[in-house]
């Protein structure tokens, strides 16, 4: 079986906080790959994400280029409508039958978890590992009993970041260097990405 972690999100644009994330997991999960999966319509966020999906999924490009473990997928990007996980663990199961795999998850993902498109289904089909941000302790113990045992917390370096302050910034008309890859940096800059 290879062990492969997903990596969803908006990615708008992806941090260096998605990128300990997936690279702590990796590690400490024994993962062969993680897999990014920039979705197009979010099911629980409000609001369109403000980059095209063509830019967020080039900028997780540039973001992974150095780590041979880390794949881009473009299967959210390219199926319309919402971009529920339920429907990427199916396609991804049935493109990859000798795959398990696990949802990488932030603090303020695994308390919703709850609120996910058909939970049960997935729960049963995929683990979730997660990883505390501040602001957004891990509660394991208000999950249903059902999700808790399918949900394993690593410790992490908490990274107190997120795309909308990156994006809050950057309207600013002030400096994002370093939260994100230099790659990444360079893109925002160079397609003025985010800008007022
Ligand atoms: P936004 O502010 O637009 O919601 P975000 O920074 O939360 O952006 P998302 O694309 O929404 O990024 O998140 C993708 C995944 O990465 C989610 O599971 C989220 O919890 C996780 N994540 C994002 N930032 C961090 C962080 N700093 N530390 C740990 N996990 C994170
Ligand atoms: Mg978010």
């Amino acid at each position: 079986m290879k062990r492969v972690g997903l990596m969803g999100g908006t990615f708008d644009p992806i941090h260096i906080g998605h990128l300990l994330a997936a690279e702590t997991a990796r590690e400490q999960c024994g993962l062969d790959e993680v897999w990014f999966i920039p979705s197009r319509t979010p099911p629980l966020k409000s609001g369109a994400p403000s980059a095209s999906g063509e830019d967020r999924l080039e900028m997780v490009r540039l973001a992974i280029a150095g780590q041979p473990a880390f794949k881009a997928l473009d299967l959210e990007l390219r199926r319309p409508g919402i971009s529920y996980s339920i429907d990427t663990v199916h396609e991804l199961s049935a493109r990859c039958p000798g795959c398990s795999f696990a949802y990488i998850i932030g603090g303020d993902r695994v308390n919703d978890l709850p609120r996910w498109h058909r939970i049960d289904e997935l729960a049963a089909s995929v683990a979730f590992i997660g990883v505390a941000r501040p602001g957004h302790p891990v509660d394991i113990g208000s999950l249903p009993e059902s999700l808790r045992g399918r949900v394993r917390i690593i410790p992490m370096p908490q990274l107190d970041i997120s795309s909308s302050a990156i994006r809050a910034l950057r309207r600013e008309g002030r400096s994002v260097r370093y939260l994100v890859p230099d790659g990444v940096h360079d893109f925002i800059v160079r397609k003025g990405l985010y800008g007022s």
